[in-house]
C-alpha cells in the first residue's frame, strides 16, 4: 500500500489532503511541523512525502534540504505545496531537490495526478538502478561492446576514452535500447539524489557523443526533441 506522508500545519488543509490520498486507498502519515516529520518520517518510511512551504519550526525548503543532503533520506520524493509565486520560482530552481510542486488552492484531482506521475518516476528510477547480477557482465550492441565489471567500452575492439559518468550514460541507455529516457530519468540513474542540474545531463551526453564520433557507434544515441534521448539500435 502506498503510504503518503503529509507535513502541512493548517489542520484544515492537513485533513483534507489526506482525505484526498485515503480516497485512493492510500495509507496516509500526518505532520503539523518539521520536527513531527523528521520523527515520523523514520518510523514510518513514506512512499512520498506532500511537503508545506511555511511551518511553525522552520522553512520547507530547508528541510528538504537536508533531507537531499542525507544519504538515509534523500530519496524520498517530495512535492512542494506552495502558495506564492516566489515559492514556485524557488521550487523550479533545480536546486530544492523537489520532484514536483502543487500549487495551493489545488483540484484534488490534479494533486492525486501529480502524485501517481512522481511515484511512477521513481518505480523506473529503481528499475533503471538495479542491474541483476547475470546481466551485469557485458552487453553487446552491434559494434559497441560494455564491460560493467572493467568499466570498459570499446567499438569494434577499439577502447573508447571515457569517464565513469559516460560510461554509466552510455550503459543506461546500451541496457535499454530503443526507449526513450529523459533527462531526468538519467539524472536519477546516473546521479541519483545528487543535487545537480538536469543541463549536467546534456552536457555529459555532449561529451559521450564526441567521444563515440568518428567510430561505427557515432549514430547510436539519438535526441528525441523535448522529450530525451534514446539509444537507437534494433536486434536483428
Ligand atoms: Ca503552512
Amino acid at each position: 500500500m502506498v503510504s503518503v506522508m503529509i507535513v502541512e500545519d493548517e489542520t484544515a488543509i492537513r485533513e483534507l489532503l489526506s482525505f484526498i490520498c485515503e480516497k485512493e486507498n492510500w495509507r496516509t502519515v500526518k505532520a503539523g511541523s518539521l520536527d513531527e516529520a523528521g520523527r515520523l518520517i523514520r518510523q514510518t518510511k513514506p512512499d512520498l512525502i506532500l511537503l508545506d512551504v511555511m511551518l511553525p519550526d522552520g522553512s520547507g525548503f530547508d528541510w528538504l534540504n537536508r533531507l537531499k543532503r542525507d544519504e538515509t533520506s534523500r530519496d524520498y520524493p517530495v512535492i512542494m505545496l506552495t502558495a506564492r509565486g516566489d515559492e514556485i520560482d524557488r521550487v523550479e530552481g533545480l536546486e530544492s531537490g523537489a520532484d514536483d510542486y502543487v500549487v495551493k488552492p489545488f483540484l484534488p484531482r490534479e494533486l492525486i495526478a501529480r502524485i501517481r506521475a512522481v511515484l511512477r518516476r521513481n518505480k523506473v528510477t529503481a528499475l533503471l538502478n538495479e542491474i541483476p547480477d547475470e546481466e551485469a557482465g557485458r552487453i553487446v550492441r552491434g559494434p559497441l561492446v560494455l564491460d560493467e565489471a572493467r568499466f570498459e567500452a570499446t567499438v569494434n575492439g577499439e577502447p573508447l576514452k571515457l569517464s565513469v559518468k559516460e560510461f554509466r550514460l552510455l550503459h543506461l541507455f546500451a541496457k535499454h535500447p530503443g526507449r526513450v529516457l529523459s533527462r531526468s530519468q538519467v539524472l536519477n540513474a546516473v546521479w541519483g539524489n545528487q543535487i545537480v542540474d538536469v543541463r549536467t545531463v546534456d552536457v555529459h551526453m555532449l561529451r559521450l557523443r564526441k567521444a563515440l564520433s568518428g567510430t561505427a557507434a557515432e549514430n547510436l544515441l539519438e535526441t528525441v526533441r523535448g522529450v530525451g534521448y534514446r539509444f537507437r539500435y534494433e536486434e536483428k
